[in-house]
């Protein structure tokens, strides 16, 4: 796996795919920096080792060219943070930009605009990413979130550089963490799935059922699974024409000699709101008019011994509504548990957009191994599928 260490940057243009698709408010001002931040570590090293960098990225979904998703609107917050007054120029391809290419000087960051103003990104257009590939002269991909796409600039543009072409840190750290957890990992491995729907989640079971010791099921999709197994679930949410399914991971797990735990009660409220009334109920008799919407406290000490126990630990998705303080404490519990182990020398991976956003608002994510920026992505490849973008970098 090459990276970015295998390369010397003294006088070389560095062609960096970065993912700053970062949010901005209605004064059009970066309101969350995370996704820069975690570029930064790949620009530096070029511009230390006396290099420039050309930085290209997407920003929302334009349809054509519309100024409210011009990357123009973020380069104080990129220059705040990479600590260089980073360049600008209104297009990507094109006589403009290779001139502002050829006139950029070591040590200068150029970024260029919005990648999806042109159809052809999104298309993987072969002489779009050609015309790309003229503003460099190593291409380094460092957009994990991105790397299940097979764009232009994040996969096709790879053959015009066979031998040039590298992972940033970022990407790096993103395979690293996750071979880890799906590798030759230290046992045993648990994972934690949660969310609302066993559906999204299904390739992601069937894949993993080989590599883990412990499967903690939680939150919203754990219905499906009681209802299967003759529980009363009241008003929980459930994919009824998923029972089957769910019926049929148990019996793979049993074969594989996965022990899954499933949730044993939860708080239960008589409204899915922040103000509902509460109570904790065993999970399989829930009165009709109320809904499962958090771990209970038994589910909670279950699942923090199987926790405990882990040396590798893969969390996806919230055990409850966690939005809503009233049924944010499993998911919180959760958390602890998992920051617990991990002080104990456990290999932590979170990910998937819930389970980053809950462990952020929680305080985890320093307390964790390593907290995935890359939702889509990051379940394409715990569904065992080759990524474009990383498969593009190998070849
Ligand atoms: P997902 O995108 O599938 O990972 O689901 C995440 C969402 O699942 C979060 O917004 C949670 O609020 C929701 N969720 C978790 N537990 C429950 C539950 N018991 N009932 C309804 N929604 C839930």
């Amino acid at each position: 796996m090459k990276t970015l260490n295998d390369f010397n940057f003294e006088n070389k243009k560095a062609l960096i795919r970065v993912d700053f698709n970062v949010p901005l408010n209605e004064e059009l001002q970066v309101t969350d920096t995370t996704r820069i931040e975690a570029a930064k570590a790949t620009i530096v090293k070029v511009l230390e080792d006396g290099g420039s960098a050309v930085l290209m990225s997407h920003l929302g979904r334009p349809k054509g060219v519309e100024d409210n998703f011009s990357l123009g609107h973020i380069v104080d917050a990129v220059s705040e943070i990479i600590g260089v007054q980073v360049k600008f120029v209104n297009d990507c391809i094109g006589d403009k930009v290779e001139q502002a290419v050829a006139d950029l000087q070591n040590g200068e960051v150029l970024l260029l605009e919005n990648l999806r103003f042109y159809g052809e990104e999104k298309a993987g257009d072969r002489d779009f990413a050609e015309k790309l590939s003229k503003c460099g002269d190593i291409y380094v991909n460092d957009a994990f979130g991105t790397a299940h796409r097979a764009h232009a600039s994040t996969a096709i543009i790879a053959e015009f550089f066979p031998e040039q072409k590298c992972f940033g840190f970022l990407l790096a750290k993103e395979i690293e963490s996750l071979e880890k957890v799906l590798g030759s990992s230290e046992k045993p491995v648990t994972a934690i799935l949660g969310g609302s729907k066993v559906s999204s989640k299904i390739t992601v079971i069937e894949n993993i059922l080989d590599k883990i010791d412990h499967l903690i099921i939680g939150g919203g999709m754990s219905f499906t699974f009681i209802k299967a197994l003759g529980g009363d679930i009241g008003n929980s949410i459930c994919e009824d024409d998923k029972q089957d399914l769910a019926l049929d991971i148990l019996k793979q797990a049993e074969e594989k000699g996965v022990k899954v735990h499933l949730p044993v009660d939860v708080v239960a409220g008589d409204d899915f709101s922040n103000d509902a009334n509460t109570q904790v109920v065993d999970i399989y008799h829930i009165p009709e008019g109320w809904e499962g919407l958090d771990a209970g406290p038994k589910t909670n000490v279950g699942f923090s011994f199987v926790i405990a126990q882990s040396k590798t630990i893969l969390w996806n998705g919230p055990v409850g509504v966690f939005e809503m303080k009233t049924f944010s404490k499993g998911t919180i519990e959760l958390g602890n548990s998992v920051a617990d182990a991990t002080a104990e020398g456990a290999f932590s991976l979170v990910g998937g957009g819930d389970s980053v956003a809950a462990v952020k608002q929680f305080g985890f994510a320093d307390k964790v191994s390593y907290v995935s920026t890359g939702g889509g992505a990051m379940l394409e490849m715990l569904e065992g599928k080759t990524l474009p973008g990383i498969q593009a970098i190998l070849d």
